[in-house]
């Protein structure tokens, strides 16, 4: 038997509902704040990922589907989306207009040849924003902002958000140097990645997974000491945003995001919920004032996140939060015998006509059984039609919920639930 590749999955109707209602509430959410949907394509020019992700990352050392196509170019499906949307920018001119920051989202599978484990895929379901095109830190507490948002309006409540500040390259300079000299005596007691990061970025020896709990992690140099003024100033005017939204947060001064092109302000939301799991970080995201720049645009600053859709939804599980089934049937019709099932498949399609989302049985089985299958399908109404019913060009409807029913002429059926479906929302 073929079955899906490890590290993938098939999202049958049982799950996909859950899928189309967040997915729902992100573009809603997106609306509100006025950031627009870019589409960009699956695959990539590889060489945009080992730039704009940057090649001393796990994601382009370790974890990339890269593939030659027919015709010998390099192509890599796209681990993240932030490369792709800033290319989008340039290459579209978009800083040329008017307006900035342009914001974005996306949508999209992602592609990272991973370990598979709880909370982490192959292929993952990302959604993300990119404001850029301004240098503004109230634009950076506007896309915190949306990324609570959309967890809030989920559902969520045991969330973390944790924030730090990875300063200017200044900034960052001086701190690498302190890393280096921190760590450079007794890096032979580090795993092979940190070695090659001391020399490479040593900033990522902190994100190592590895050796998070060697006692030199702890006693590092801090990012937040080796903050000039102006760095120091951008951090605090975030700050105060937040607390003007009223969005708490923790500091993490040991908080480094895995990608190469993050300064300023970087970020994480975690969940906090008992039960979810090894991996807590539900999103992930920061500003990257070189990265517009790196690919090949003018000098432009950005900011964003992104999170899964597959680590939101494990967060609502974790929390037990239930989401609508927006999907379950209005009205299932019951027809007992051939000329009710006829006048049924007319009524069917008035009703599909109507808006209204109907179906009816296919097995000609007995009413019992019909009943049955009307509530598994959390039917709201069931329409009963058989050769009595039909004599009189009636048919009876059970609301399902109150049990109470009511013989309706066939021609005012539609009417009929239209008025009651209205009444009941
Ligand atoms: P991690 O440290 O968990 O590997 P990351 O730094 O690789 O995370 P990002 O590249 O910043 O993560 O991606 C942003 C978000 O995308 C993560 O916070 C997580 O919600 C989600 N994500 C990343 N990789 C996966 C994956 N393999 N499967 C599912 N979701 C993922
Ligand atoms: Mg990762």
């Amino acid at each position: 038997m073929i079955k899906v590749p490890r590290g993938t999955q098939d999202i049958l109707p049982e799950q996909s509902y859950k899928w189309q209602t967040v997915e729902t509430i992100i573009r809603d959410t997106c609306n509100v704040y006025q950031y627009k949907e870019i589409r960009t394509p699956i695959f990539e020019h590889t060489e945009l990922f080992t730039r704009g992700v940057g090649d001393t990352t796990d994601i382009v050392q370790k974890e990339m589907y890269t593939f030659e196509d027919r015709g010998n170019r390099s192509l890599t499906l796209r681990p993240e989306g932030t490369a792709s949307t800033v290319r989008a920018y340039v290459e579209h001119k978009l800083f040329g207009q008017p307006d900035q920051p342009v914001k974005l989202y996306y949508m999209g599978p992602m592609f990272r040849y991973e370990r598979q484990q709880a909370g982490r895929y192959r292929q993952f379901v990302q959604f993300g924003i990119e404001a850029i095109g301004s240098a503004d830190p109230a634009v950076d507490a506007e896309v915190i902002a949306l990324a609570m948002d959309v967890y809030k309006k989920a559902g969520l409540k045991d969330l973390k958000l944790v924030l730090n500040s990875l300063g200017d390259a200044a900034s960052r300079n001086a701190h690498k140097e302190a890393l280096v000299a921190h760590f450079a005596p007794r890096i032979n007691e580090f795993c092979g990645d940190c070695q090659q990061r001391l020399e490479k970025n040593p900033l990522r020896i902190l994100d190592c997974k590895r050796d998070r709990d060697h006692e030199l992690m702890a006693t590092a140099p801090k990012l937040t000491d080796y903050l000039n003024e102006e760095s120091a100033a951008y951090f605090d005017r975030v700050k105060a945003y937040l607390d003007a939204l009223e969005i708490p947060y923790e500091l993490d001064p040991n908080l480094v995001r895995g990608l190469d092109y993050y300064n300023h302000t970087a970020f994480e939301i975690m969940s906090t919920a008992s039960g979810f799991g090894a991996i807590t970080t539900l999103a992930g995201g920061g500003r990257y004032n070189g990265l517009v720049e790196e690919l090949g645009g003018p000098s432009s600053p950005g900011i964003g996140f992104a999170m899964s859709i597959e680590r939101l939804l494990l967060a609502l599980e974790a929390e037990k939060v239930e989401l609508e089934d927006t999907s379950a049937s209005d009205a299932y019709i019951i027809a007992l015998g051939d000329a009710p099932k006829m006048e049924a498949m007319r009524l069917v399609k008035q009703l599909r006509d109507a808006g209204v989302s109907a179906e009816m049985d296919y097995a000609d089985r007995k009413l019992k059984a019909q009943m049955k299958s009307a509530d598994r399908k959390k039917a709201a109404y069931v329409f009963i039609l058989g050769e009595d019913e039909l004599a009189s060009q009636t048919v009876q409807i059970k609301h399902m919920a109150t049990g109470e029913q009511q013989l309706v002429a066939i021609p005012e059926a539609v009417t009929y639930l239209q008025k009651h479906k209205e009444e009941s929302r």
